[in-house]
């Protein structure tokens, strides 16, 4: 009845849980929240709900434009980056083309690959969990017309480097999208970050993606972006939904990024917590993954770790849908005082 057997992709599978917890470490987010000043005015521009956003989005192309140092082509929105992923595979997708991404990565590219009628091919990872640039040149076949994958990764937190990407994008026919996936790039370190949206001007068919969904506390709002070439943004402006974000994006988004200040001691706290959380979970004889630089941790525990943590009403990840066995679990940075009762709470189980 359906087109593309749709009806056996599986569903998305999210770290929200419809659970009471009293303690939400399973969904990336940042639990401090946004800065006071943006929930002000989010409580503030309540009143113009009515009406229609302006659809250029060009305020907020421009703020965004501004802030990454390119032109106002080269920013393409989403309601949340999933919704660029979705515009992209639309794009450049058909039954007779594939996707080359990472294994056990984030599921939502080979659900919208398949959903497209596009082929996955999953290129495997080197040695701990890192993204092998040469099983990812050698998975590409003439059919690939997308390669995609995050840095940081999730669920591992790994990262990749500039040479590994312009050895990808060197090597690629022009007419294949690479989308590189920064999701969660401000908790990179500083001595092991760079910034990648410098290599737009060199290569047209490169998109990197962004989110306020991670450091800037607002998820629920949905604000993605993309930075690419403006061939790639003038065929975007055709597909994507005419009001695709909301009314407010422009205006929460300038505020938050004028937050400087709370955003960069924000940052500080979840890295070096994400530091202390490591030792932590060692110390309590688990293994943790330590080239991991998001703003969560990816351990190897206790099978039932997460059933047991949500009996005490915290939720955190386990990674069966990503493909990983039952032991492997991805645990948020939470507030300094979130994550001190999390490591209680898990010595208490293990000990
Ligand atoms: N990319 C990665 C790697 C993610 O982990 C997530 C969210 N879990 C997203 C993209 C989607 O983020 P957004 O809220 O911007 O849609």
């Amino acid at each position: 009845m359906y087109l593309r057997n749709l009806a056996k992709i599986p569903n998305y599978v999210s770290g929200t849980k419809d659970v009471s917890c009293k303690l939400r470490l399973s969904s990336n987010e940042n639990n401090y929240g946004p800065s006071p000043k943006v929930r002000e005015l989010i409580r503030k521009i309540s009143k113009d709900a009515y009406k229609y956003p302006n659809s250029s989005y060009f305020s907020l192309k421009e703020i965004l434009s501004d802030h990454n140092k390119v032109s106002v082509d080269n920013i393409i929105l989403g309601n949340g980056s999933d919704e660029i992923f979705l515009y992209l595979f639309f794009i450049f997708l058909d039954e007779n083309s594939s996707i080359v991404t990472l294994e056990k990565t984030f599921t939502y590219y080979k659900i919208l690959a398949s959903i497209v009628g596009a082929e996955v091919i999953e290129a495997r990872r080197g040695k701990n969990f890192s993204i092998s640039c040469e099983n990812i040149l050698s998975s590409i076949r003439p059919s690939t017309k997308i390669v995609v994958f995050p840095s940081p990764d999730n669920p591992t937190g790994v990262i990749t480097n500039r040479e590994c990407l312009e050895k990808i994008l060197g090597s690629i026919s022009p007419n294949t999208l690479f989308i590189l996936d920064e999701a969660y790039f401000q908790f990179v370190p500083e001595d092991k970050y760079w910034n990648s949206i410098e290599l737009i001007n060199k290569y047209d068919n490169l998109v990197v993606t962004r989110t306020f969904s991670k450091l800037y506390g607002l998820a629920g709002v949905r604000i993605g972006y993309g930075v690419c070439s403006s061939s790639i943004t003038k065929i975007y402006e055709k597909v994507r939904m005419p009001f695709n974000l909301s009314l407010f994006a422009s205006e929460v988004v300038k505020q938050a990024l004028l937050d400087n200040e709370y955003y960069s001691r924000v940052l500080r706290q979840i890295v070096n917590d994400r530091e202390k959380m490591k030792k932590s979970l060692k110390k309590l004889g688990i293994w943790v993954l330590e080239e991991s630089y998001g703003n969560f941790v990816f351990i190897r525990g206790p099978q039932k770790l997460d059933e047991k943590l949500l009996n005490h009403g915290i939720l955190i990840r386990n990674l069966k849908s990503f493909g990983y066995d039952e032991t492997f679990y991805r645990i948020t940075v939470g507030t300094t005082n979130q994550n001190k009762i999390l490591i209680k709470t898990i010595s208490k189980i293990v000990c």
